[in-house]
């Protein structure tokens, strides 16, 4: 499947000079979205996770049907006053401005295996104060999946201790 053509870019978003990637072109064919879980599914099954986090909010979208295909649970990572119950928090600098993330304080069990699942790694900020998050409260970071990954921005160099796996280079 050639889920490049599915991407459809968008110059100039949110800020000039970017190149955002849209990925609701994909998403709105089955086929192709049904290609993009099934893949992400194998990697997290092959890790054996018993969560999967999903940072807000493209994460929330890949994470949740690959939960339920692995068997595994789902947990959002999510901005700041999102959550409604005793959070832990990190601050991460973003490919274009810098946010916090929090994660429930109840919902990673020590030596739980998780696999974080975003859209697209940029910097690797997003997912890297995941996995933070995830290590603060005891859990284990078995991998990180990605349907896109924007090689010229070396968000792997941050992220480099985890095993890493994405669908599409850019
Ligand atoms: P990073 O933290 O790696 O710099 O940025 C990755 C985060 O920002 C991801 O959560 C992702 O959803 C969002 N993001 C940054 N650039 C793009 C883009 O071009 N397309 C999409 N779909 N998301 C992006």
């Amino acid at each position: 499947m050639n889920l490049h053509e599915k991407i459809r870019n968008i110059p100039d978003y949110p800020i000039e000079g970017v190149q955002f990637k849209d990925i609701t072109t994909l998403l709105k064919d089955g086929e192709a979205l049904r290609y993009t879980i099934d893949k992400i599914t194998e990697f997290c099954k092959s890790k054996q996770a018993d969560i999967i986090i999903g940072p807000e909010s493209r994460g929330f979208i890949l994470g949740t049907p690959v939960a339920y295909n692995t068997g595994a649970g789902f947990v959002p990572v999510r901005k700041p006053g999102k959550l409604p119950a005793e959070t832990e928090r990190v601050e991460y600098s973003l490919e274009y401005g810098s946010d916090a993330l929090e994660i429930h304080k109840d919902a990673i069990q020590p030596g739980q295996r998780v696999v974080i699942c975003d859209d697209l790694l940029a910097t690797g900020g997003t997912v890297q104060s995941a996995a933070k998050l995830v290590e603060n409260l005891g859990g284990e970071v078995v991998g990180i999946a990605f349907l896109i990954e924007l090689t010229f921005l070396e968000g792997r160099s941050k992220i480099d201790q985890y095993d890493i796996y994405s669908i599409l280079k850019y």
